[in-house]
């Protein structure tokens, strides 16, 4: 074939190429092979697309990791934290309150039947305590998995 480089010798120096290792010359004696030898050119074309495909699937995943990234710090920036409780804590002061009154204002309704009164009392409590219960392990899981997603 090629004078100055046979085959096996040229399969060397493609790897070399696609790892960027290859001088100035010998980058020039591999494309005036590739030009005379359709083998060589063909497995040349062959590992550069294996390559391009490996860098692409590397780089999206290296991106979409990025991202998940960003919008995890989003979530768990400070100011985005304060204001989400500050939320909660609003609502709850509001409607506590009125939760009362409606509480005060049912059991002191003589129209009411007593047993009403105690069912939904009971379903109140039930409530309460499932919330509680929810709350308690929420707390537990971000306690011993802090790097877990954040969940809203
Ligand atoms: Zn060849």
């Amino acid at each position: 074939m090629n004078g100055h480089y046979r085959c096996d010798e040229i399969s060397v120096l493609i790897s070399g190429y696609l790892d960027d290792e290859l001088t100035q010359q010998q980058q020039q004696r591999l494309f005036l092979h590739l030009q005379q030898c359709s083998d060589c050119q063909q497995q040349f074309d062959q590992l550069q697309l294996l390559q391009q495909s490996m860098q692409q699937g590397l780089t999206q995943e290296g991106l979409s990791m990025r991202e998940d990234d960003r919008i995890q710090q989003q979530l768990n920036e400070p100011k985005t934290r304060l204001l989400r409780r500050a939320g909660w804590l609003l609502a709850g002061f509001g409607a506590a309150p009125l939760l009362a009154y409606g509480l005060y204002q049912f059991w002191h309704d003589p129209q009411v039947p007593v047993w009403m009164k105690f069912s939904l009392s009971a379903f109140w409590l039930g409530g309460l305590v499932v919330f509680i219960s929810v709350l308690r392990q929420r707390i537990r899981e971000r306690k011993t998995d802090r790097y877990n997603k954040v969940k809203l």
